[in-house]
């Protein structure tokens, strides 16, 4: 790159492949290297630490430059996505010889974007978590109908979701997914933008038609527009990031929200499902629960926990194979050894499909299937087998002839590339028989040429060498090379060294000349047979998919029935009404946490019907009111996922939606927005918690002033009392709430139980009947280490305070005269039908700007 103003032709090169790269860094290959320029540069060296230096110069600046070398650029790719950047590969797409061939001794190198990497289509194993699926999304939107598609093309999964604009946000933190590529335009949160005519969905179905080489979707379901839009423009995305070549797909699935119980965003987040507040997957429910012992297990159990289920039956059949290997601990030890031995088969898939597979891919494939088999046989002699079991046993079987080839033509343990060769079974292939004796025969007979050339030249030191510039060659000490430099040896001088001299000889050249050549001939039929074989097993890639499944459905209800019989777990008994019954219940991540710590976890009931639906439990900081809400949520999770739960005895009606909120702490540094957050999440939940839904509250209303927080607090619950009609735990520091029991007939107090013990607090973590006699804050704040002195001050403060509330009747003066709900939300109601009427007067499609803007006005009057 010369300082010229026109740019040098490998500049505009670089430059062309840029542009197409758009916001992705360019990885611009040059011989061993992948450099990067320009800002590109600037950035990788940062996320790196790698050296920034300059090179040539570019309309009169220096050219800031960095690079990577090819053999580790995985690692390198691997930080760069880790820091969410997208990268976009450029290759040679030829060698510099036969661009010189073509194009004369000065042509550039040609070069292409071959793939773009990014985190949602990744099938490298380095790059991804074996644990975790990688989901690459997609949102359509047709008309107010929103459909989200994602994709985890490391096992070819491909899932539709129909749901709606209030509904997108929750699907979304459900899978979790490492890219959403949404319209250009679109006013949701996204991390790629794509051109508005991938989401069209004609163009979508045209696209999934071809993909699927089918003339009609039907066979998939029925695809709304919005679906069509998604799936498409997901289809659309995968194919730009390699380049046409579309990764592995299976079938769409399709599935609406309703089907599985509804969790949003911030009820995920709080309950701490999949992931903790911070992001890890430890101190998760998932892994406390998680004893998978395979990938594809902890994916599935991920997603499960992710999405537990609102079907009866779908329910119970999962139960019942856990039951199975709960009730057969011999069964479940030697399934769970088994399947700790197989390879991850659904990923080795993924990357044969995707065509970065290589020959260990294939033995895993070997491997797998070969378990799988065996498993069968095991599994076979179940009597009776539940449904579920019965379902995957045909699904474990039938790779029969591809498990019987792979066992011919593979050897034992296949390397990871194919480069070398080496992986072919000996007596596959008789004439790649043939080329390995040739080879090994050359190799034999240059063996004894040197043993020759020694005798012949007394030179005892003599060598046959062997590199990549020479070949074999011979190698002698330079003070012993006279009788080889002799013009009549027969040895031909190649390369002079410190202290070596390197040569030639007619009958070496002739069998080195064998051997290279069977080597070469070797490593193509190898290659051959590679391809083949690749094609075999990809022609069956639905049914290797569907047994892949299957193991992972195994293992996650072995793993389930592990922890259940470790934990003493119980299955829980579900049933449509709205009843929520647990004798004995305990947290899962903090029981075990208190048992590292060697502390008891204390078990406790909780008893939830149409007619006490509402705890409202009292009590003081840290005596366990949240562990209890979390706790008894979780069950549900686990419950409807179809695992046992942390419980004696449990049963529990249906829950259609779970909504978790946490009442923002008054942190300064977080400030008003965070009492914001906590009032639009609760608003959230008194417009969409139905009579099915289960709902924790915790200290609702604390983020603001004591007198507002109250009065929230206390409309909030009357709203979920007389309106929702939900089962709902309610935890709160405001003892004036305790009033709404007598006007709430639903509603029911409890407290945990707490003791003063010689002035210390003891917190017994018992959640108990009736309303806390007291809030224990001075002695928790002795219990925090607090000085003696301040406490005995915060008393007598106390004291005075208390003496004014009996003049004044106190904080909760007044309460007593408020109008039930339903009085104040009558008013209310008259507004709004006001409003709704005048809304439905509207004619859109008539109005002038103007008028709308008017029309806006009236309402917002009338509001
Ligand atoms: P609160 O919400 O009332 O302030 P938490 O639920 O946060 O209290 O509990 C505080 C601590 O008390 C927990 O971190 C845990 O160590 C302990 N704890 C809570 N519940 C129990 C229980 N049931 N058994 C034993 N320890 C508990």
């Amino acid at each position: 790159m010369a300082s010229v103003s026109t740019p040098t032709p490998m500049m505009a090169q670089y430059l062309a492949l840029k542009a197409e790269a758009a916001d992705c860094l360019l990885f611009y290959r040059m011989g061993d290297f992948f450099e990067l320029f320009f800002d590109d540069a600037r950035v990788a060296a940062q996320v790196l630490d790698i050296a920034l230096t300059a090179r040539g110069e570019h309309e009169g600046e220096k050219i800031p430059m960095c690079g990577v070398p090819v053999h580790a650029a995985t690692a390198y790719l691997q930080r760069l996505i880790k820091a969410g950047h997208r990268v976009a590969i450029a290759e040679q797409t030829e060698t510099p010889e036969a661009a010189r061939k073509a194009r004369g001794s000065k042509a550039l190198v040609g070069r292409a974007i071959v793939r773009f990497v990014t985190a949602g289509t990744l099938t490298e194993e380095a790059l991804l978590d074996a644990r975790a699926a990688n989901w690459c999304a997609a949102i359509g939107e047709v008309n107010g109908a929103v459909a989200i598609a994602a994709a985890d093309v490391s096992t070819g999964r491909f899932v539709v979701i129909e749901t709606n604009a209030g509904g997108m946000g929750a699907e979304l933190a459900r899978l979790g997914a490492a890219e959403v590529v949404a319209c250009e335009g679109a006013d949701h949160p996204a991390s790629v933008w794509r051109p508005r005519a991938d989401f069209d969905s004609a163009g979508g179905e045209a696209r999934l038609k071809r993909v699927y080489g089918v003339a009609t979707l039907d066979g998939f379901g029925q695809f709304s527009r919005a679906a069509l839009s998604a799936a498409g423009a997901l289809v659309a995305y995968l194919e730009h990031n390699a380049k046409g070549a579309l990764p592995f797909l299976r079938p769409p699935a399709l599935s609406a929200a309703a089907e599985a119980m509804a969790i949003d965003a911030a009820t995920r987040e709080s309950l701490e499902l999949t992931c903790t507040v911070t992001g890890q997957r430890k101190g998760s429910l998932l892994d406390a629960v998680d004893r998978t012992v395979t990938g594809a297990g902890a994916r599935l159990l991920s997603e499960d926990i992710a999405a537990p289920l609102m079907d009866l039956g779908a329910i119970e059949a999962r139960q019942a194979l856990v039951a199975l290997f709960h009730d057969d601990e011999a069964l479940r030890e030697r399934l769970r050894s088994a399947l700790r031995a197989l390879p991850d088969v659904g990923r080795a898939l993924g990357r044969l499909a995707a065509g970065r597979g290589g020959p260990r891919d294939l033995g895993q494939l070997r491997d797998g299937l070969d378990g799988a088999w065996h498993l069968a046989e095991l599994l076979g002699r179940v009597e009776p087998a539940p449904a579920l079991l019965a379902d995957t046993l045909p699904r474990l079987r039938g790779h029969g002839t591809l498990i019987d080839l792979l066992k011919r033509a593979l050897v034992p343990a296949p390397p990871i590339e194919a480069s070398d060769g080496g992986y072919i079974a000996a007596g596959y292939d008789a004439a790649l028989d043939d080329l390995r004796d040739a080879g090994a025969g050359g190799r034999r007979a240059i063996a004894a040429l040197e043993a020759k050339y020694r005798a012949d030249t007394g030179v005892s030191a003599l060598k046959i060498k062997h590199n990549g510039v020479l070949g074999y060659h011979i190698e002698v000490p330079a003070r012993a090379a006279d009788p080889l430099m002799r013009a009549d040896s027969g040895f031909t001088h190649r390369q002079t060294m410190a202290g070596a001299i390197r040569f030639n000889a007619p009958e070496l050249h002739e069998v080195a000349a064998r051997v290279t050549q069977a080597g070469a001939h070797a490593l193509t039929a190898e290659a051959a047979h590679l391809e083949e074989l690749t094609q075999i097993a990809l022609a069956a890639r639905e049914n290797i998919a569907a047994t892949a499944d299957s193991l992972a459905r195994l293992d996650v209800a072995a793993g389930l029935a592990e922890r259940a019989a470790e934990g003493h777990w119980t299955r829980p008994h579900l049933v449509e009404q709205p009843c929520f019954e647990i004798a004995g219940g305990r947290h899962p991540v903090v029981e075990r946490a208190l048992a590292n710590a060697g502390d008891r976890f204390v078990a406790n009931d909780c008893r939830l019907s149409e007619a006490n639906r509402l705890w409202l439990v009292t009590g003081p900081n840290m005596g366990g009111k949240s562990t209890f809400l979390r706790q008894n949520a979780l069950i549900a999770v686990l419950a409807q996922a179809g695992s046992y739960v942390p419980a004696e005895r449990a049963t529990i009606g249906l829950v259609d939606r779970l909504f978790s909120r946490v009442g923002a702490s008054d942190n300064l540094a977080r400030g008003r927005s965070t009492f914001m957050v906590e009032m639009v999440e609760t608003a959230a939940i008194l417009a969409q918690a139905s009579p099915r839904s289960f709902v924790i509250l915790d200290e609702v209303g604390r983020g603001t002033s004591t007198y507002d927080g109250l009065a929230i607090a206390w409309a909030v619950v009357e709203a979920i009392h007389e309106e929702n009609r939900c089962r709902c735990l309610f935890a709160t520091h405001y003892h004036e709430l305790t009033r709404l029991a007598e006007r709430c007939d639903a509603l029911s107090l409890h407290h945990v139980r707490a003791r003063e013990w010689k002035g210390d607090l003891v917190l017994l973590h018992e959640v108990a009947e009736g309303p806390a006699d007291r809030s224990y804050g001075l002695a928790v704040a002795r219990l925090a280490g607090m000085s003696p002195g301040t406490v005995a001050r915060a008393k007598s403060v106390l004291a005075k305070l208390e003496a004014g509330r009996a003049k004044t009747g106190g904080l909760a003066a007044g309460l007593d005269d408020l109008p039930l709900f339903a009085a104040a939300a009558q008013a209310e109601e008259a507004q709004c039908d006001a409003i709704r009427a005048e809304v439905e007067a509207i004619d859109v499609d008539a109005l002038t700007p103007r008028e709308a803007l008017d029309t806006l006005y009236r309402l917002k009057a009338l509001a």
